[in-house]
C-alpha cells in the first residue's frame, strides 16, 4: 500500500485516454451498446441510461426493457432500438452479438429477473457494467459474484457496496476491501462516492474530484451507467471507460451546476452537458 499506487484523475490522464473521433470512420467502428434495465414505474432509469450511451458517442444503441417501457422509450430516445425483455419486468435478456452490456438501472430484483440475470451472466464471457439493482441482485447470494464476468466494470453506492461485500467501519477499510475483491475477481469496482475511488484488478486506485453535490438526486447513477457502457463499447478498455467515463460524469454536472445551480440540476442537465465537456476535450 505505497502511496505510489494513489492516482488522481487530472487533465493529463484524460487526455491521455482520450480518442478524438476520425474522419473515415461509419458506425460500426463505434461499438454497439446495449442497456439492459427499466421495469413498470422504474422504465425513467433506463430512459437515462440509454441517452447517456447515445450522448457519449455509442455507434448503435439498444435498450432492452420490459413491454412497459417501450413507447417511453422509443419516443424519448428514437435513435436507440428498442427489444423487448418481457412485460412489466425483464424475463428474457437476448444476446447481440459483439454489444457492450450495461445491466440495472430500474431493473428490479423479482425472482424471474434474477434467475434470468443470472443465466445471462452464466453465458456472458465479455465485460459488463453492473449497477444498482444487477447489483443488488448479485447480493442476494455470495455465490453469485462468480457469475460475474472478467473485466466488469461495477459501479456500486456505497450502500449497495455494502449489500454486495458486508458492513465495514469507515471509508479506509471499504477501499481495502474493495482492493481484495478486485483482485480476487478480476473486476474493476467503481465506488461511487463525493469522490469516487476507481479500484482496478492490480490493486491500483484512482480518485476522481470533478462532480458536485448536485448529483446527489435519483437518477445520476443511471447515467454514469450509461456513460460508461458506451465508452466500452467504443473500444475503451475497462479501466479507460471507468476512469473517463467517471470524470465525464462529474465534469457534465459541474457544468450542469454552473447553468441551474447545485439545488435545481437534474440529471436531464447532466446529459445535456455531456456534449460540452467533448467540446472541451477535442
Ligand atoms: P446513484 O446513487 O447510483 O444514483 O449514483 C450517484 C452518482 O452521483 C454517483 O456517480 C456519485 O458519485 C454522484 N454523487 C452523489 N452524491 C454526490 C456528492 N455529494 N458529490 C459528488 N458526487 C456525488
Ligand atoms: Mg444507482
Amino acid at each position: 500500500n505505497t502511496e505510489s499506487d494513489d492516482y488522481v484523475i487530472d487533465d493529463e490522464l484524460i487526455l491521455k485516454i482520450f480518442k478524438p473521433r476520425e474522419d473515415f470512420t461509419h458506425k460500426g467502428i463505434y461499438g454497439k451498446s446495449i442497456i439492459v434495465g427499466g421495469s413498470y414505474g422504474k422504465i425513467g432509469a433506463a430512459v437515462l441510461a440509454t441517452k447517456s450511451a447515445l450522448k457519449t458517442g455509442s455507434g448503435l444503441t439498444f435498450v432492452l426493457a420490459p413491454k412497459c417501457g417501450y413507447e417511453i422509450l422509443q419516443t424519448s430516445s428514437p435513435e436507440a432500438m428498442f427489444i423487448e425483455g418481457g412485460e412489466k419486468n425483464i424475463n428474457q435478456i437476448d444476446e447481440v452479438e459483439n454489444a457492450v452490456y450495461g445491466i440495472g438501472p430500474g431493473l428490479g430484483t423479482e425472482e424471474k429477473t434474477e434467475k434470468t440475470l443470472l443465466k445471462f451472466l452464466g453465458n456472458h464471457y465479455s465485460p459488463v457494467i453492473l449497477d444498482a439493482d444487477a447489483l443488488n441482485i448479485i447480493s442476494k447470494n455470495e455465490n453469485h459474484l462468480k457469475s460475474i464476468p472478467k473485466n466488469s466494470v461495477i459501479t456500486p453506492h456505497p450502500k449497495e457496496f455494502e449489500r454486495l461485500f458486508g458492513n465495514t467501519e469507515n471509508s479506509f477499510e471499504r477501499l481495502d476491501l474493495a482492493k481484495t475483491i478486485a483482485k480476487q475477481l478480476g473486476i474493476f469496482i467503481v465506488l461511487k462516492d463525493h469522490h469516487t475511488q476507481i479500484i482496478i484488478p492490480d490493486g491500483k486506485v484512482f480518485y476522481n474530484i470533478t462532480g458536485n453535490s448536485g448529483l446527489a438526486k435519483g437518477g445520476s447513477g443511471d447515467i454514469l451507467t450509461g456513460i460508461i457502457t458506451s465508452l466500452l463499447a467504443q473500444n475503451y478498455s475497462s479501466q479507460e471507460a471507468a476512469i473517463l467515463g467517471v470524470w465525464l460524469h462529474g465534469k457534465a454536472a459541474d457544468f450542469a451546476a454552473e447553468k441551474n445551480s447545485k439545488e435545481a440540476m437534474q440529471p436531464t442537465n447532466v446529459i445535456d452537458e455531456i456534449g460540452n465537456v467533448f467540446l472541451d476535450l477535442n
